[in-house]
């Protein structure tokens, strides 16, 4: 079914529900030119007056299909704030010429249009759109003692016009400073947003590494463990401690160290599918949490690591320089708890350090 905004589209949607705004004022205009007709103040006959209203909303349908079919999108402003509101002030225009006595009071309705380009609009914008309004109205005038002087007391006439430029100047200056500050509101959601998102990330990973940190890890494992028990599905874990890791540290010192289990964890980051996760679990302890798989598939997926890890090479250290890890499997069992999940990988991984390091061994009975 066809829609009234577009569904997939916020900006689309944005501007056409902006568009409605206007076409409601377009409604509220003509039930006041009615209302002036039905009072006698309106040099119109009434079929003409709802022809008049008649053009007018015609003119709106054009522009919803403008934006309905997205051709508003070619123009350099696709909200069409300009054409929209030079379009009401003419609408506006011509009725203000059809009113007698009560020019004064319609002016005051005209406002309504600039009131459309707040926040949209830069001083330059404002006061273009002020001149244009201000020429509206003085061709009103001059047609007015050019076609019917009778409705016309000059200097009244000349005091509605200077007070109209006053009013649309005032409005032109404060809509433009309204901008800026809608300008600076929106700069400052954008840099407090991308600051929130560093601040995200910090909070879940590990500084060294860059592995998600403890408290990231059982959050990720509460909840693979949450849609284990409720619908079923399997999830692994492989916990691995780097072998003889105190050796780099007592022969190049901690910093070199630092770089050791950095670029180590960084090669297996790139390794492991998007959606398994790695975490620092403590000093040079890690775990792996691998969604969807069984213990087969958690093995082999270890031994991939395990084997890639032994040929890497450092950069910094000789081309002899290798490390190896020590891997325990666990595969979640319902409903146990997570302690007693990572207990049990935990000793697997032992049991690959007892069984000479550089192992992977699966661990699945309690
Ligand atoms: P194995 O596990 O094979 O039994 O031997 P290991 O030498 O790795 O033994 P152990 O687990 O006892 O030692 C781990 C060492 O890792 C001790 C600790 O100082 C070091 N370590 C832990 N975290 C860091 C770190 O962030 N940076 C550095 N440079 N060293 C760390
Ligand atoms: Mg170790
Ligand atoms: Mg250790």
């Amino acid at each position: 079914m066809i829609s009234v905004t577009p569904k997939n589209d916020r900006k689309q949607a944005l501007r056409i529900r902006r568009f409605f705004i206007g076409a409601a004022s377009y409604v509220m205009w003509f039930i006041l030119i009615l209302y002036c007709h039905h009072l006698g103040f309106l040099r119109l006959s009434f079929k003409w007056a709802l022809l008049g209203c008649g053009i007018a909303a015609g003119i709106n349908v054009i522009l919803y299909l403008i934006f309905r079919t997205g051709l508003n999108k070619k123009f350099n402003d696709p909200s069409l704030t300009f054409l929209q509101m030079a379009l009401a002030a003419l609408a506006a225009m011509v009725g203000i010429y059809y009113t007698d006595n009560i020019r004064g009071i319609m002016l005051v309705a005209y406002i309504v249009t600039i009131l459309f380009g707040v926040f949209r609009f830069s001083i330059i914008q404002y006061l273009i759109f002020t001149i244009f309004s201000i020429t509206c109205y003085g061709t009103v005038i001059l047609l007015l003692l050019n076609n019917h002087p009778e409705t016309i007391t000059l200097q009244i006439e000349v005091l509605q016009l200077v007070v109209f430029a006053t009013v649309m100047t005032w409005f032109s200056m404060v809509g433009s400073y309204m901008r800026t500050i809608r300008k600076k509101l929106s700069s400052t959601n954008y840099r407090l947003n991308n600051a929130l998102s560093t601040i995200r990330e910090l909070a879940i990973h590990d500084d060294l590494t860059q592995a998600y940190n403890r408290r990231q890890m059982f959050e990720e494992l509460k909840r693979e463990k949450t849609k284990a028990d409720r619908i079923g599905d399997i999830f692994s874990i492989a916990l691995f401690d780097i072998d003889h890791f105190k050796k780099v540290n007592d022969t190049y010192g901690h910093l070199k160290g630092d770089d050791v289990l950095k670029y180590l964890i960084h090669s297996i980051r790139h390794e492991i599918r998007e959606i398994d996760s790695i975490s620092r679990y403590g000093g040079e302890e890690f775990i792996i949490i691998m969604s969807g798989t069984d213990t087969k598939g958690a093995e082999e997926g270890a031994y991939r690591i395990k084997n890639n890890i032994e040929n890497l090479k450092f950069p910094g250290f000789s081309d002899s320089f290798r490390m190896t890890i020590s891997t325990g499997i666990a595969t979640y069992q319902p409903v146990e708890s997570i302690d007693d999940l990572i207990a049990r990988s935990d000793s697997a991984m032992y049991k690959a350090k007892s069984m000479g390091r550089n192992q992977v061994v699966a661990e699945n009975t309690k």
